[in-house]
């Protein structure tokens, strides 16, 4: 078992715990039903000092997910930050991936549960690119799921829940299977919605276009990438887009806080573009990355620098 990617501490309701020692037990309820609410956070080893990026958005986006699912959050927003920062400095994290989740522990069992044990759970990691680095120039192939994403009155699509990542994971384990880095899946409908954790942008005539957010997440990384091509005079513009106009899009890109800003070369084997790293998604991506590494001052607002 690779344990390279440990750190030392995990805050658990109130307390720091060793790492090996932050167990649950078996009858964890959200372990058998999947009702708990999670972030994925990035800190950045900033120009600054070890930044948090858009801290107050995904910790908002925490206790908006357990507000939809009804769960009774034990901690407020202030509070759930300060666990995050303090997450980094125990585990003297210079760069480092944050997780928080809510979640329902062991008290009662069943879906009539009433009685429930909100437990809250902070652990930070040291996490590399997640699709691969090469894949930030070299761009990644992606295949139309069969699995579709969940319907809005299915499922909860504006929560980050736990259980909603089955349909996740099935899509990214079909595309992983038949060869491919990733998955788009399409919605209920049959229009273009997400990756299995990344929101995606085409591009075409120069002009940027997102699904809106019918039925897909609304990820932090999408809300700031819209904001840094607004700011560089790119038009962006959300709603429904078919399956045929990915195809023919001259360039395209996930977002996400694990993905960052990764390009897709191909889309069911056909090449997007030129089958790379497009010139405004270049653009896009080094607007980014300079933005979560401090390097451009009329975004400092975004970080938390540590
Ligand atoms: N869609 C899904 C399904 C996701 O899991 C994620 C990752 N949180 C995203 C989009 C991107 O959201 P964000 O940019 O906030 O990480």
């Amino acid at each position: 078992m690779n344990h390279d990617w440990h750190s030392q501490w995990i805050w658990l309701d109130g307390e720091w715990i060793p790492w090996a020692e932050a167990r649950v037990h078996v009858l964890t309820h959200t372990l058998h039903y999947g009702m708990g609410v999670f972030e994925g956070v990035r800190a950045y080893k900033a120009d600054c000092g070890t930044a948090i990026f858009c801290l107050q958005q995904h910790t908002r986006r925490l206790l908006e997910s357990a507000h939809i699912l009804g769960i009774k959050a034990p901690f407020k927003a202030e509070q759930l930050n300060t666990i995050q920062i303090e997450a980094l400095k125990k585990n003297q994290l210079e760069s480092a991936y944050i997780r928080p989740m809510i979640f329902y522990g062991m008290q009662d069992m069943g879906l009539h549960a009433r009685h429930f044990h909100v437990q809250t759970m902070v652990a930070a990691w040291r996490w590399g690119t997640y699709l691969g680095s090469e894949n930030l120039e070299k761009g990644i192939d992606v295949k139309i799921s069969s699995i579709a994403r969940y319907a809005p009155n299915a499922a909860m699509t504006k929560a980050k829940a736990n259980g909603h990542y089955i349909n996740s994971m099935l899509a990214l384990h079909e595309a992983v299977h038949d060869g491919y880095d990733e998955a788009l899946m399409l919605d209920y409908e049959g229009f273009v919605c997400e990756g299995s954790g990344e929101n995606i942008f085409l591009v075409k005539d120069g002009c940027l276009y997102t699904p809106d957010l019918s039925s897909a997440l609304g990820g932090i990384t999408r809300q700031a990438v819209m904001t840094l091509a607004g700011d560089c005079g790119l038009e962006v513009r959300e709603g429904r887009i078919t399956r045929d106009q990915a195809y023919t899009a001259d360039e395209c890109f996930f977002t996400g806080t694990a993905a960052e800003v990764v390009p897709i070369r191909s889309i069911d084997k056909r090449p997007i573009g030129q089958s790379g790293r497009g010139p405004i998604t270049q653009k896009i991506q080094a607007l980014y990355f300079d933005a979560v590494h401090g390097r451009l001052p009329r975004y400092r607002h975004w970080l938390t620098v540590i």
